[in-house]
């Protein structure tokens, strides 16, 4: 039998050093640690580790030699080199080799030991550490799992309570929000709805389940709703946003802006179909009152020219085979009734007369509005005749027949209408509006009361005499008017004793315009005030200028025309005295025409400043005569010097024989002509048979193309220097 000794007890010791115990636990555990470090994952150092080795290398010694022999530190060191996280695989067979090879060896103990026990210790060491070693980490594993299943149980925990979180957070916002939200399936059944839409739809939550969500239609709905609905249903579609009307438990309409979304589960298969639901009844009321206010005349409740003008777009926009119609009609003499009776009776007239227009709608496709002051119109779409709209036009006149009952009177009402009618695609609103606009006023020069068709002629007239309108005041400034000169003849002796001063418009683009074309549109704008001063000025100069051509110096008079508008102008004695002085013309030379027209029923103040002008000399002629039938025995308070004989009188005597009836009459007037101290002038005459009748009648002058026509003022000084001869 051999005997155990240790490494520093014999010569044949590993460490033959004569070093204690202590350093011979260290050396074993740098074995053990050499061993197995790389199979830790501790944090330690190699050093560190090795140190923490030592107190385990001492217990293995000390169970090693103890007695009775006790495994169980075995048991400690397998659970120690687990704690210390030796759990590679690899580190047991590596702890075991190295206990059994250097243990007996580096830890003898203290007496010797016979070698056999000693193994038989030293194996059942290492038997003890494999089993506290695969105890240890059947332990800890469980351990770990046990923390590892805690850990998800708590993380589940955690997550339910996020997941109740969200959801009482989900069902806070849908319980309590002001709009309405409704989940219905995939098959449009209604899953869920909150309280503001069951509130929104009547107050009975069954109302709104019970039905599929594809069941809520509206005669209103918007084109496509239903498409679009049915793609989010098929899951096509992620949402749309429409307003939409729905029907509440009562039967009233709802009005929403419907927000629909397709709601999907986290693999994106479409679960849900979420509604959001905006109540905008109140809104759209309120919009629509704000259209109805802007679209509709206040006084009247008619649509108003906005509306119409939409509608009037509408129907004269090109379609295939398109129609329409338009009566413009505007009241005769409805601002009397404002200046006379007041605006109050005047709007009661306006509004009776809308209600009258109102019965004469017969159809779907008729709009009646008020467009203006007194301005209504009827619009008729796609009238299956022309007729038709004529017998509307018919219709308006027959209703406004009856006069109408106001504040105890009975207002007599009548109204001119322009009619437009035709195909759609031709003429824009607006053309269409001025054409019917200038035909009714083509209805009321005819004396009203009446309807007139458009007539294509017409309207281009008219629109001629706006576009001459316009550009008559730039005429002025650029010096576009001319003066011709016509001469009056002394029918005694055949001498050239004046001219009247004919005003012409020299038109950039028209040409030369005679005054018939653009005196009457002077007159209107009131552009005949300074218009008349110039031609007036004008003459003067130029029969001031004749007076020092003519040889023999006799005075040519020049005859100068002024419109009603000029009589009445304050300033006329004022302006002739000056143009007159200005010149150095003594007015004797001057003759000022008036028409007839324009001194019919004149009163004395209208006649003051002709007499001032007579006073001062001025002759004053009485133009056209004939034409006004003035009341004769009216001549006689006028301050007139001469009669203009119209040229309808002389007409007759063209002829050979001529009219004894045209004879008879001139002769009456030059007698009565002659009576009352007044000179007598014969406009138009053409041949020289009319200017032998008309000597022989006596009258004094004449004036015509037989002796010239108007013409530049060097043919008139040619004419009278001719005569002269
Ligand atoms: P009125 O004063 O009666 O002028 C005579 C018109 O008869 C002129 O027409 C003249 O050209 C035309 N006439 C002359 N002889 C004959 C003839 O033998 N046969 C025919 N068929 N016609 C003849 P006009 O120049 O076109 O003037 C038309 C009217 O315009 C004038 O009629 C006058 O009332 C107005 N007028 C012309 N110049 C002025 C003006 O400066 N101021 C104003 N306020 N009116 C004017
Ligand atoms: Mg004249
Ligand atoms: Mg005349």
């Amino acid at each position: 039998m051999t005997t155990a000794q240790p490494p520093g007890a014999g010569a044949a010791g590993p460490g033959a050093s004569p070093d204690g115990p202590d350093d011979r636990l260290r050396r074993f555990a740098a074995i053990w640690s050499r061993a197995i470090y790389p199979a830790t994952a501790t944090s330690m150092t190699r050093a560190e580790f090795e140190q923490h080795l030592v107190p385990q290398a001492r217990r293995l010694a000390e169970a090693l030699r103890t007695r009775p022999f006790d495994p169980g530190a075995g048991l400690e060191v397998g659970a120690a080199l687990v704690a210390a996280h030796c759990t590679e695989p690899a580190s047991l067979p590596h702890t075991l080799g190295v206990i059994d090879s250097y243990l007996t060896l580096y830890c003898p103990p203290d007496e010797p030991q016979p070698v056999e026990q000693l193994r038989a210790r030293c194996t059942r060491l290492q038997h003890a550490v494999a089993e506290g070693f695969a105890e240890a980490l059947r332990e800890r594993t469980r351990s770990e799992q046990e923390s590892m299943s805690r850990a998800a149980l708590r993380a589940q925990a955690e997550a339910e309570q996020a997941l109740h979180a969200s959801e009482a957070r989900f069902r806070a916002v849908f319980e309590g929000a002001v709009i309405g939200i409704g989940i219905a399936d995939m098959d449009g059944r209604i899953i869920d709805i909150n309280e503001s839409l069951t509130r929104m739809f009547g107050g009975l939550e069954h109302h709104v389940r019970s039905r599929l969500v594809t069941e809520w239609t509206h005669p209103e709905d918007a084109p496509g709703v239903w498409a679009m609905l049915a793609e989010v249903m098929r899951g096509e579609r992620e949402h749309f946003r429409v307003d939409k009307p729905y029907y509440r438990n009562d039967g009233t309409v709802l009005w929403t802006n419907l927000t629909v979304s397709l709601l999907r589960d986290r693999e994106g298969t479409p679960r849900h179909v979420l509604a959001l639901i905006e109540d905008i009844t109140e809104r759209r009321l309120l919009n629509l009152r704000l259209r109805y206010e802007a679209t509709h005349d206040a006084l009247t409740g008619l649509p108003n020219r906005t509306f119409f003008f939409e509608r009037l777009e509408s129907a004269v926009a090109a379609r295939e085979g398109g129609r329409f119609g338009l009566c413009y009609l505007d009241l005769d003499g409805f601002k009397t009734v404002n200046d006379h009776l007041g605006h109050s009776v005047g709007d009661q007239l306006l509004v009776a007369v809308a209600d009258r227009l109102g019965s004469c709608v017969t159809g779907p496709g008729q709009l009646v509005a008020r467009i203006g002051g007194d301005e209504f119109v009827a619009l008729i779409n796609d009238p299956p005749e022309q007729k038709d709209v004529t017998d509307f036009a018919e219709r308006i006149l027959d209703a406004l027949s009856e006069p109408v009952s106001i504040a105890g009177k009975e207002l007599t009402v009548r109204g001119s209408i322009g009619i437009v009618d035709g195909a759609a695609g031709r003429l824009g609103a607006a053309e269409v509006l001025r054409s019917a606009d200038i035909t009714m006023y083509r209805a009321k020069a005819a004396g009203g009361n009446r309807y007139e068709h458009a007539d294509p002629e017409a309207d281009t007239r008219a629109i001629t005499r706006h576009g001459l309108t316009n550009s008559l005041p730039r005429a002025l400034q650029r010096g576009e008017f001319f003066i011709e000169y016509q001469p009056l003849v002394r029918l005694s002796d055949g001498q050239v004793n004046g001219a009247e001063a004919l005003v012409r418009w020299s038109h950039p683009m028209r040409g030369v315009l005679g005054p018939d074309q653009f005196i009457p549109l002077a007159e209107n704008t009131g552009l005949i005030v300074p218009l008349g001063r110039w031609v007036l000025e004008e003459a003067v100069r130029q029969a001031r200028e004749w007076k020092f051509q003519h040889i023999d110096g006799r005075p040519l008079r020049v005859n100068v025309n002024l419109s009603p508008c000029q009589l009445h102008h304050p300033n006329l004695v004022r302006d002739t005295v000056e143009v007159l002085k200005e010149a150095g013309l003594e007015p004797s030379s001057l003759c000022l025409e008036v028409t007839e027209s324009a001194l019919i029923g004149a009163d004395e103040s209208l006649l003051k400043p002709l007499r001032e002008l007579a006073d001062l000399g001025v002759d004053i002629a009485l133009d056209d005569f004939g034409t006004g039938y003035s009341n004769l025995s009216n001549l006689r308070r006028m301050p007139l010097s001469t009669l203009k004989l119209d040229r309808s009188f002389t007409r007759g005597m063209q002829r050979d024989p001529a009219d004894p009836v045209d004879i008879k009459i001139v002769e009456g007037i030059v007698s009565l002509a002659h009576t009352l101290d007044l000179a007598v002038t014969v406009e138009g005459v053409e041949t020289g048979i009319q200017a032998e009748h008309l000597r022989i009648l006596g009258c004094d002058t004449a004036q015509g193309w037989y002796y010239a026509r108007p013409g530049p003022p060097e043919h008139l000084h040619t004419l009278s220097l001719a005569d002269a001869t």
